[in-house]
C-alpha cells in the first residue's frame, strides 16, 4: 500500500502519549494553541522540505499533524520537534519509488512476480538514450521516408532463427493472441489435448482461443497424440495447426506426441499453416553449459514450422516482449492486423532486445555478458563459497534469536522453463533458535523482517526454515549492499 501524507500520523503519538496526569486532567486543562501555518512553514526544517517536496505535500503532511494533534494532545504545549519529524518521514514515505529493487533469493532465476530475466549493461544503455533523445524509432534514415519499427529487430531474428521474417510485440500471450486473430478468426485451430497449458492463472490456450475468435478442435488424449489424430481432424473448417510447448509441467509415464517435422509434413500436404507456441525460447542450445535442453526457435523453424513465438523475457533473457518468426507472407499478414498496433513493441523494449540479441552473435561469451544465462551456468561451489563468506555476518545480526547455515539446496529456472530441472545451489538456512518454545510462525515473521529492509530481501520458506538461495547474489557489489544492510534487520521477539 503506498503511504500518503494524509495518512494517519504516528509519531505524534509517541511525545504526547504520556499516562494522564490526574493533576492536570481536572480540571478541564487550558488548550495549547499551534504557531499558524505560515509561521510553522518558515521554520528552516520546513523550508527544506518545500525545496525538496513542494509547497503542497509540505501543507497536506503540517496539516495532518495538527489534525491529530488536536485530537489528542491539544492540552499539551505544542512542540516542534514532532512536529518536523513526522512531516520528514511523511514525505520521505511518499516520495519513496514504489517499484524498487530486490534481492530474487528464492531460488527461481526467472521469477515473473520479481521481474523474470535482468538486463545486461548494454541493455541499459540502449533504455536510457531511446529515452532521453529523438530516435530513428519509425523513420527511414536512407530514404527520409516513414520507418517500420520492426526494423530494428528484424534481421537480428531472422539472423538467430534462420526464419524469412519477424515482428514482435508487446510479450508471448499477445503473440499468441495476434497470431491466432490473423489466422484463425472464425475457424477451427487443431491442438493436442496434453497442451492445452494455463501459464499463470491467467493465459490459458482455450480461453486465448476464445478470445481470438476462434474455435479450439482438442486432438487426441492427454498423454498420447499421434500423427492420425490429426490428420483425421483436418477439415475445410481448419485454418492452423498448432503446438504448444508444455512449459511449466512434464507429462511423463505412457505418453506419444507428434514430432515437429512430422506434423509440419501433414499440414504442408494439406495447406494448413503449422504454428508453434514455444513459451521460453532460448535462442541458444543450452546443453553446451550442462543446462537442461530447451528446443530453440532455430530448430523448430528448421523442423518446418511455419511461424514461432516465444518471450523475450525467459531463457531469452531480454526485456519483456512476444516475438513472432516465420514465413514472410504469414508474418506480413500478422503486421497488417490492426491488433498488431495495439500491441506494439515500444522504444525502450526495442532498444533493449536489440542490444540483447546482439550478445548472441558471440555465444561463446554469453555465459559472461546476459545476466540470466550468467546465474543459470553459475557453479554451485562458487554460491557455496559466498554463502561461506555472508553466513557470519547474517549469524551476527541473529545473535541468539534464530540460527543461521549453509546448506545444499536446488535452484530453479522459472517462469515456465524446464519445470522438472532443477541447479545445484547453496541457501543460508535460517531457523529458530534449539530453545524456542513456539517456533510455529516464526519463518513467517523472519520472512517479513527481511522483506522490510531497505532492499527488501525475499526467500523462501521450506521445512520450517527462511532459505535464502544465494544463486542470484551477484559476487562482489551485490554480496556488500546485501551484508551492509543486515544490522537494519528487525528481528522479530524471542519466542
Ligand atoms: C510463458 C508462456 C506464454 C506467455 O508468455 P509471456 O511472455 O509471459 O506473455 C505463452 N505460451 C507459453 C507456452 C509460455 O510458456
Amino acid at each position: 500500500m503506498r503511504s500518503q501524507v494524509g495518512s494517519t500520523p504516528t509519531l505524534f503519538r509517541q511525545p504526547f502519549m504520556t499516562p494522564a496526569d490526574p493533576a492536570r486532567s481536572s480540571p478541564r486543562p487550558a488548550l495549547h494553541r499551534p504557531p499558524s501555518l505560515d509561521r510553522l512553514l518558515d521554520r528552516p526544517a520546513l523550508r527544506t522540505l518545500v525545496d525538496i517536496h513542494g509547497r503542497g505535500p509540505v501543507l497536506a503532511a503540517a496539516r495532518a499533524y495538527l489534525a491529530g494533534w488536536r485530537e489528542s494532545a491539544a492540552d499539551q504545549p505544542f512542540d516542534p520537534a514532532p512536529f518536523e519529524d513526522h512531516c520528514r518521514a511523511a514525505l520521505e514515505a511518499r516520495a519513496a519509488p514504489h517499484l524498487k529493487p530486490v534481492f530474487n533469493l528464492t531460488g527461481t532465476v526467472l521469477h515473473t512476480n520479481l521481474g523474470r530475466a535482468l538486463a545486461p549493461p548494454e541493455a541499459v544503455q540502449a533504455v536510457a538514450e531511446a529515452m532521453a533523445r529523438p530516435t530513428n524509432l519509425e523513420y527511414d534514415l536512407a530514404s527520409g521516408q516513414r520507418g517500420d519499427r520492426d526494423d530494428h529487430i528484424e534481421d537480428l531474428l531472422r539472423e538467430l532463427t534462420g526464419a524469412e521474417a519477424a515482428t514482435a510485440v508487446n510479450n508471448n500471450a499477445a503473440a499468441v493472441l495476434l497470431l491466432l486473430g490473423t489466422l484463425a478468426s472464425g475457424k477451427e485451430v487443431l491442438v493436442s489435448r496434453g497442451e492445452l497449458v494455463e501459464i499463470g492463472g491467467a493465459f490459458r490456450i482455450p480461453d486465448i482461443m476464445r478470445r481470438a475468435g476462434a474455435r479450439l478442435v482438442e486432438v487426441g488424449t492427454t498423454n498420447r497424440t499421434h500423427l492420425r489424430d490429426y490428420a483425421e481432424a483436418i477439415s475445410p473448417r481448419t485454418a492452423l495447426v498448432m503446438k504448444v510447448h508444455t512449459s511449466n509441467y512434464a507429462v511423463q509415464g505412457f505418453t506419444a506426441a507428434v514430432p515437429e517435422p512430422e506434423l509440419a509434413a501433414l499440414c504442408r500436404e494439406r495447406g494448413i499453416p503449422f504454428a508453434v507456441d514455444l513459451g521460453s525460447g532460448s535462442l541458444v542450445d543450452l546443453t553446451r553449459w550442462g543446462l537442461p535442453a530447451e528446443p530453440t526457435p532455430a530448430q523448430t523453424v528448421a523442423h518446418g514450422a511455419q511461424l514461432v513465438t516465444f518471450s523475450g523475457d525467459k531463457l531469452l533473457g531480454g526485456p519483456q516482449a512476444g516475438l513472432i518468426v516465420g514465413e514472410k507472407s504469414l508474418v506480413a499478414r500478422i503486421k497488417r492486423n490492426p491488433l498488431k498496433r495495439a500491441l506494439r513493441l515500444d522504444k525502450m523494449t526495442i532498444a533493449a532486445l536489440e542490444a540483447v540479441l546482439k550478445l548472441y552473435r558471440d555465444p561463446d561469451r554469453l555465459t559472461r555478458r546476459l545476466p540470466s544465462l550468467r546465474l543459470l551456468t553459475r557453479p554451485a561451489e562458487n554460491i557455496r563459497a559466498l554463502a561461506e563468506r555472508v553466513a557470519p555476518a547474517l549469524a551476527q545480526t541473529l545473535g541468539d534469536r534464530a540460527t543461521v547455515q549453509v546448506q545444499p539446496c536446488r535452484s530453479q529456472i522459472g517462469s515456465g522453463s524446464l519445470p522438472v530441472d532443477r541447479l545445484d545451489s547453496a541457501c543460508l538456512a535460517i531457523g529458530a533458535p534449539a530453545g524456542a518454545k513456539r517456533a510455529g510462525g516464526f519463518p513467517d515473521r523472519l520472512a517479513a523482517a527481511f522483506r522490510s529492509l531497505p532492499v527488501p530481501v525475499i526467500g523462501r520458506i521450506e521445512d520450517g526454515q527462511l532459505r535464502l538461495d544465494l544463486r542470484c547474489l551477484e559476487d562482489g557489489d551485490d554480496e556488500r549492499a546485501f551484508v551492509a544492510q543486515l544490522p537494519l534487520l528487525k528481528l522479530p521477539q524471542r519466542v
